[in-house]
């Protein structure tokens, strides 16, 4: 084995601050991003084995003892006596990791992880008005990646493993160079044959061909709060994509859209909705049923699905009438929207003779048997139009 201090240049009294700057130094220089030389990367390795044993006191102890804490074993230490550091402890001893740690983001290429985040979903799903009111479970069906349930997302057949890459050594990344007259021109690159992963699967799980993760189809049930409207999204955490290499799903986004319902017109909070009176009722005042929203619900009690709901006498068409507390529940916040009642007064359109004469008779008893068309005027004209339309409109 190569001596440590002779590896890094500094003498056997060095202060951690020598071992530190001359790793540095040495490093810089060897480092495969930046060193064209081929055997650079094994002295790269030397260098980063020789600094995590110098820099680390209790190593460098043992060392000074004539231990080799990175190979173990040596010098009359038992094998795997140094806690983690037993035979073959060098294999996992991570070069690049020690780079990046000591220069940071400079030295932050090198294989990249199989594993990572997978992404987020969003799948979509109509409402009726009354299940975006009230709430509800809804189940969807998400086609989604799931972890490889065979190789449980490591990507390797059963009794297999990756093995580090023939082609980058483990690098993740190789170096061209072109020679041209301006100079060298160095170009690094993922390598080629493990993608920049630093290992290949050199016999891949057959049912995910080594993705560590393989699509499925399943049903999740979503719980839809009351009160959402169109465009609202339901967040469910991690139910989103596996991640290659078996890693933490994203996120599934649920969004809402509410179809258009024939009765009620959806203002916010509140519903808005046109109801037919005949003019002698109008006239008159009544009381009258009017359906709510819960009557679209499914084992609503008939006396739950319905108010009674007051008719002035001498109620106009185009009269707005409130049912407090009986619109869409608030999302955000307690209570209730309203339930808005805009009257249409109809006038008879056949009348039999004796009905056409009671009403000569009440017409001439108001003196309106030859009435004047009188002008309407004032803000109020804007709201009953508006209404009007909206009633006629979708
Ligand atoms: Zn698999
Ligand atoms: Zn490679």
């Amino acid at each position: 084995m190569s001596d440590y201090y002779e590896v890094l240049g500094v003498p056997r009294d060095a202060s951690a601050e020598q071992v530190k700057k001359a790793y540095r130094k040495l490093a810089m220089k060897y480092h495969p991003d930046v060193a064209d030389d081929p055997a650079s990367a094994e002295r790269f390795k030397e260098i980063g084995e020789a600094y995590a044993v110098l820099s680390d006191d209790k190593k460098r102890q043992m060392y000074d003892l004539g231990g080799d804490p990175m190979r173990g074993g040596a010098g009359g230490f038992g094998p795997g006596g140094f806690g983690g550091f037993g035979p073959g402890g060098a294999q996992g001893f991570d070069v690049g990791g020690l780079f990046d740690a000591m220069f940071g983001a400079q030295g932050s290429r090198g294989p990249r992880s199989r594993v990572r985040k997978g992404q987020d979903a969003l799948v979509r799903l109509n409402l009726t008005l009354a299940e975006a009111a009230f709430g509800t479970t809804k189940p969807i069906r998400v086609d989604t990646a799931v972890i490889c349930p065979t190789c449980t997302g490591r990507g390797a057949a059963d009794g297999s493993e990756p093995v580090t890459c023939t082609t980058c050594h483990g690098a993740g990344d190789v170096q061209t160079v072109q020679r041209s007259f301006l100079g060298d021109i160095r170009t690094v690159q993922p390598c080629p044959v493990c993608r920049g992963y630093g290992t290949t699967i050199p016999h891949p799980c057959g049912e995910c061909s080594g993705e560590g993760r393989v699509r499925s189809t399943r049903t999740i049930n979503v719980k839809i709060p009351a009160g959402v409207s169109t465009g609202n999204r339901v967040h469910l955490d991690s139910q989103g994509e596996v991640g290659p290499g078996g890693g933490p799903a994203g996120d599934l986004y649920v969004e809402l859209s509410v179809s258009v319902h024939d009765v009620y017109k959806r203002e916010g909070d509140n519903l808005e909705m046109v109801a037919k009176l005949p003019m002698t009722a109008a006239a008159l005042g009544t009381e009258v049923w009017i359906d709510t929203l819960e009557a679209d619900v499914e084992g609503t009690a008939p006396e739950d699905a319905r108010v009674k709901l007051e008719i002035p006498p001498g109620t106009q068409s185009g009269t707005r009438l409130v049912i407090p507390a009986r619109g869409v529940p608030r999302l955000r916040g307690a209570g209730r929207g309203d339930l808005g009642v805009t009257l249409l007064v109809q006038t008879p359109q056949s009348l039999d003779d004796s009905q056409r004469e009671l009403l000569r008779k009440l017409a001439e008893a108001r003196g309106e048997t030859r009435p004047e068309a009188t002008v309407s005027r004032g803000a109020s004209n804007k709201g009953f139009f508006g209404r009007l339309k909206d009633a006629f409109a979708d």
